[in-house]
């Protein structure tokens, strides 16, 4: 998971990049980055850490130019240390041609994809995605001797034409945003897994009409911003592309898929003023809740209160407790920013949960609640939280989730390839709730899921808690079993 921004724009686009990423930080800080085009020119600027961090006593005017993308980097390949984060950061370039690129989401065949590519004479700097992604775009534009158009709509046709033309060699999930040397291109993967939204904002009184045109990976940015109009989420397989000179903006559909957009995003991933296919992340998590109280209906008489995981659980926790007629407390209350999901070890993930919460001894003490969170991935808060709860004197520990129990690894870009490190993988239901040490542990079901969601099944992806993927995902599992059977081997090693 990371976050993706693009401006394109009659005035510089360097300030509202950096606000936006700043904006769009909880998708990711292991690092941020700019590009920016003047039309002669590319200006890039990225470094480790939060765009607060990169751009503190950054001169912004550095960044030329009316077209940008910007970066927010969840790392989910090339491993934690900051040689390599520093090393994989984004956008990504190619000075012939002219391209700077950035995505969201991962490859399932990024290993294959990007050894074809190598075969061809390509070497790579970086072990990101987007920059196989880029390449494959470059092969097909080249491929359709793009640079011989002449005429814009001429050369958009073959650019839609490459970009169709990658889809066919990718397997995963991609939503790109790439500057070329005419203009700003946006695309999603055939199935629209991760998400990126368009918007429009007005030039003041310009008598032709002109349009800036905004994409990102979450409409929380628009709402930021307070001054953008017509925003939806790009369908599976959209591919968009705005002229530089005029605005224009361009639109084609690759396939029609209904898609399968990432539930999670709405239970755990998304700002909760961001909306996806008209869904408020905030109403949908309230209803989650709701339906978790319907389909525990029976568990009420055994609960005094009801609490909720900062930030997620207090919305789904509140409806709960409403529903069920019981109190609601902020018993638990988060300290900073930092999302534990996004420490790159399972060490600094357990310390990041003890840093981030504080527990209101009062709201607890003697007390049997209900606390309730959106998902439980590894276990590792719900252990740290049973834990921490009985030693504050709770009666008992009932632990709620809006999510079922993630039973399939993600191989679109979240962090869970591997699904040895999944609690509810090889565990029965009596023994997660031992492993955490809480006096009992609920998950909402499928349908319930579907149904607070109020969206069609169809149109989602649900792989993590069904085990369907949209694509095939076997060249993924092939490289974790074959990365754990390397790390066996070594652990067998003599020291
Ligand atoms: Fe989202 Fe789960 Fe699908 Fe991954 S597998 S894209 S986390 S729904």
């Amino acid at each position: 998971m990371c976050g993706i921004l693009g401006f394109i724009s009659w005035e510089p686009v360097a300030p509202r990049l950096v606000a936006a990423a700043d904006r769009l930080q909880s998708r990711g800080e292991h690092s941020t980055g700019v590009a920016t085009f003047d039309g002669q020119f590319f200006w890039d600027h990225a470094g480790l850490g939060s765009a607060s961090t990169v751009f503190q006593n950054y001169d912004l005017t550095q960044l030329r130019g009316s077209i940008g993308i910007a970066h927010t980097r969840y790392a989910t390949t090339g491993g934690g240390t900051p040689e390599r984060l520093l090393r994989n950061r984004q956008p990504v370039g190619s000075d012939r041609p002219g391209l700077r690129t950035c995505a969201n989401g991962d490859l399932v065949n990024l290993q294959s994809a990007r050894a074809g590519l190598m075969k061809k004479g390509y070497t790579f700097q970086t072990e990101v995605d987007s920059k196989v992604i880029q390449d494959l775009l470059i092969e097909r534009m080249l491929g359709q001797n793009i640079y011989e158009a002449k005429e814009i709509d001429d050369y958009v046709g073959r650019l839609f034409k490459a970009v169709a033309g990658i889809h066919s060699e990718l397997v995963g999930a991609y939503s790109v945003l790439t500057i070329t040397e005419r203009g700003l291109l946006a695309f999603k993967d055939p199935n629209g897994i991760r998400p990126c939204s368009i918007a429009f904002r007005e030039k003041p009184n310009d008598m032709f009409g002109a349009k800036e045109v905004a994409f990102a990976s979450e409409s929380s940015v628009f709402n930021y911003f307070g001054d953008y109009h017509d925003i939806r989420e790009l369908e599976p397989g959209e591919m968009i592309f705005i002229e530089k000179e005029t605005l224009k903006v361009h639109k084609r559909r690759f396939g029609a898929s209904k898609g399968a957009f990432c539930f999670f995003e709405f239970v755990y991933f998304a700002r909760p003023d961001s909306k996806f296919k008209g869904r408020v992340v905030e109403s949908a998590r309230r209803d989650l809740g709701k339906v978790l109280a319907e389909e525990f209906a029976s568990e009420k008489k055994n609960i005094d209160v009801v609490l909720g995981v900062p930030g997620t659980g207090v919305s789904a926790g509140v409806a709960m407790a409403q529903a069920w007629h019981l109190p609601f407390e902020y018993g638990i209350i988060k300290v900073g920013s930092k999302r534990s999901f996004q420490e790159s070890s399972q060490e600094k993930r357990e310390k990041a949960i003890d840093e981030k919460f504080l527990f209101i001894k009062e709201f607890i003490d003697g007390k049997r609640v209900a606390v309730v969170d959106d998902s439980n991935v590894r276990g590792t808060t719900a252990r740290k939280l049973a834990r921490r709860l009985f030693e504050l004197g709770a009666k008992e520990v009932h632990l709620y989730y809006f999510c079922p129990p993630v039973i399939g690894p993600c191989f679109y870009g979240i962090d869970t390839p591997d699904e040895s490190k999944l609690v509810a993988v090889g565990r029965s239901p009596e023994q997660i709730r031992e492993w955490i040490g809480a006096t009992s542990v609920k998950y909402i079901s499928i349908e319930g899921l579907i149904r607070g969601l109020g969206l069609p099944k169809a149109e989602l992806c649900l792989a993590c808690v069904t085990r369907n993927y949209p694509t095939s995902v076997k060249e993924a599992q092939d490289r974790v079993a074959l990365r754990n059977a390397e790390q066996m081997s070594c652990a067998e090693w003599p020291k």
